[in-house]
Formats: C-alpha cells, structure tokens, sequence
C-alpha cells in the first residue's frame, strides 16, 4: 500500500542507530491479514553485522559473510538485516507490532557497536558456528539427562541449544563444581561470544 514514510526516533543517544523508519507495508503472503514491512535505520550495518551476528544461536541464524547479509528467524518470523541498514520483517500484525520487536534488535546492534569499538567485538564468528553440532556440545555437557533442564536427554538438550529453543543457563549442572572440567572444554569449544548467544550468563 502507498504511505508516507513513518520514522521513529528510538534512542536519542544510541552510539550506532537512533531511529528508524517504515518506508512500506506489504501484504504478507506467509499467513492471511499479516504485513511485511520494509525498514530503514539511520545507518549503515557493515561495521556491526559480524559481531551481531554472533549474538544468536546457530539455529536461528542465517548469515552470508560475503554480503553481510543476516537472516533471523525469531518472534515467529523471519527477519532480515542488510549492510545498508535495510530492515525487511515478515509476518507482523501492524506497524506498532514491528516497532516494538525492531527496539530491543537496535538496543542489541548498538552494544555490538560499542564492542567493536572497545576492540572486544569484530570477530566474524559464522565459521565457527557452521562447524559446531550437537555431539560437540554434548560432548562438554555433564551427561547425566537429569532432566533438570527440563529435557529427557543431554543429547536432546544440545539440538535444542543450536535450535535456540533452550538456553545453557537452564543445565545448572553445569555450575556444580565436578563439572568444572565440563564447562572448560565448553568455554574453549564456544569461547565468551558464542556462550553468550547460546544463553550463558555465568562467569
Ligand atoms: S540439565 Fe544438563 S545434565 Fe541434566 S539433562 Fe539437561 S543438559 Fe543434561
């Protein structure tokens, strides 16, 4: 439908986007009464998209590292982020809905940007996490299936980290000391980053 470009300043103050705007609203074809809608932030992603990019779990992430194009598929839509800061977000109800899920990915793109200017992020991350599979991470789990995480099996567990539909904090094994072997070889195989994306909040 034809409409009138809708901006939304965001964050005043953010380092990296501050706004971003609606620039159109399409039917959705993936489900009947939904948008696509295309968007525009107020800067280009070049800088960001590796470090971004690295912040989700393999299962949830496509990313093309010769055009830095990152394809997420989360909030139960697919959602694609391009170098030039172009937003296109599948599946939405309306505007407002978008909005509201594109803040908290501006909030996440702006700490990326921070990172690699502190010199902390930039590490393109893609290879490794096409490399990592289930038996590697099961391999650096506790293999009790205790079912604390609220899964039947370690194995089961670790397809559910990748997928992004479990998160390590919820394998609280893993904090009890005579698993400290276990969550070093997870460190190593992972490293801080990519812990991080797969849901570690421990030191
Ligand atoms: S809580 Fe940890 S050790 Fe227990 S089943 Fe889940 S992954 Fe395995």
């Amino acid at each position: 439908m034809e409409m009138k470009e809708l901006k939304f300043d965001i964050f005043k103050e953010g380092p990296l986007v501050k706004s971003v705007s609606i620039t159109k609203i399409m039917p959705c074809m993936a489900e009947e009464g939904r948008v696509k809608l295309a968007m525009q932030l107020d800067s280009t992603l070049d800088q960001v998209m590796p470090t971004f990019a690295s912040k989700f779990p393999p299962g949830k992430v496509n990313y093309i590292p010769h055009k830095k194009i990152l394809t997420l598929n989360t909030h139960e839509r697919v959602i694609s982020f391009f170098p030039s800061g172009k937003i296109m977000m599948m599946n939405t109800r309306d505007p407002e809905e978008g909005i509201e899920i594109i803040t908290g990915f501006m909030e996440k793109i702006n700490q990326c940007y921070l990172e690699s200017e502190s010199g902390n992020g930039g590490e393109d991350l893609s290879e490794k996490l096409s490399k990592i599979g289930p038996l590697n991470l099961y391999n650096c789990l506790p293999q009790t299936n205790c079912e604390e995480c609220g899964t039947a099996t370690c194995m089961a567990f670790s397809m559910k980290l990748l997928s992004g539909d479990s998160t390590l904090k919820q394998c609280k094994p893993l904090l009890k000391a005579e698993n400290s072997g276990k969550l070093n070889s997870l460190r190593e195989l992972l490293g801080d980053q990519l812990m991080e994306s797969l849901g570690w909040v421990g030191n």
